[in-house]
């Protein structure tokens, strides 16, 4: 039995994992309390929920053979450099958990799991060239060429959501102007909405889209419009990049399979202005784990 861990920018879900299959999952919401001390909040949970789920499946820690963590932003020697959607810098959470667990552990970028667990396991298993975008609170992803992740030697590196889509346009988390993720994560989609109807922005996925995304209101039509224009130019860069067989979207963004919105993505990437070969387009599936991919791939060694 292994334990993956994954810490998202607004959730924490941690599953007890065999295989591809998760046998037992829990997760938690952070709420603005939460925020106030995230590196306390994170260890806090982690040991909680840990703890909850062993008692459940009559489990003890010395029977778990790995912990895997999928974490956001830069990794490096086990260090979270840099989170700026949880406003982490430099949180030794490996160390801290050491001191918790004498269990092995691995830690990568959040992204990298929900990538690898789709190429292992999920929709991307039968393709070599494959580009992974994680489309949540912010935007991430992972290439694959030749069936090998690329792995950069100083920081994580395929920061997509970083790509700037539009030089001097909105500040994004990171600290610089108009990046992709400024523009398609789900979390400004839903700031954006939120703004727009003028309601509070603390509202759950499936709230925004089941009941927000869905009003017949010109002004969110024209947020979702922007929302999918850059969707469809960051997707159509990095296919000109990589030139993958299958691009997987995921994150939050993969509960929106059969819904409106991922038809009318779908009919712009088609559009012939996407990507240099002109509307050749590789194939565009949805990640399978879909929020779960993350806690999936932490512990693929
Ligand atoms: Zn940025």
């Amino acid at each position: 039995m292994k334990i993956g861990i994954d810490i998202g920018g607004s959730h924490i879900g941690i599953g007890l994992i065999e295989g591809s299959q998760i046998v037992a999952v829990k997760e938690k919401n952070f709420n603005r309390e939460d925020r106030k001390n995230m590196e306390q909040t994170i260890i806090f949970c982690i040991q909680e929920i840990i703890d909850e789920l062993l008692i459940e499946s009559h489990l003890t820690i010395e029977e778990v053979e790995l912990i895997g963590i999928a974490a956001p932003g830069t990794i490096s020697n086990g260090v979270i450099v840099k989170a700026g959607n949880l406003g982490l810098h430099n949180f030794q959470i490996l160390t801290q958990l050491q001191k918790i667990y004498k269990t092995p552990m691995q830690m990568r970028n959040d992204g990298k799991c929900a990538a690898l667990a789709e190429k292992v396991y999920g929709a991307m298993k039968d393709y070599e060239d494959c580009v992974f975008i994680n489309i949540g609170t912010g935007i991430g992803g992972a290439a694959f060429l030749g069936g090998k992740l690329l792995e950069p030697k100083r920081y994580s590196g395929f920061e997509f959501g970083h790509m700037v889509l539009n030089k001097g346009g909105r500040f994004c988390s990171c600290g610089k102007y108009g990046c992709f993720e400024a523009y398609s994560s789900i979390k400004a989609l839903k700031n954006k909405v939120t703004e727009t109807l003028d309601v509070d922005s603390d509202i759950s996925g499936q709230y925004l889209r089941e009941e927000l995304l869905t009003k017949e209101d010109s002004r969110v039509q024209e947020d979702i419009e922007v929302f999918l224009e850059y969707l469809k130019t960051g997707i159509g860069n990095l296919i000109d990049i990589f030139e993958p067989e299958v691009v997987c979207l995921g994150g939050s963004f993969a509960y929106y399979e059969g819904n409106p919105i991922f038809d009318q993505l779908l009919k712009k990437l088609h559009e012939p202005t996407t990507s240099f070969n002109n509307g050749d387009l590789p194939k565009i599936v949805m990640a399978n784990f879909k929020n779960n991919a993350g806690i999936i791939g932490a512990v693929i060694e």
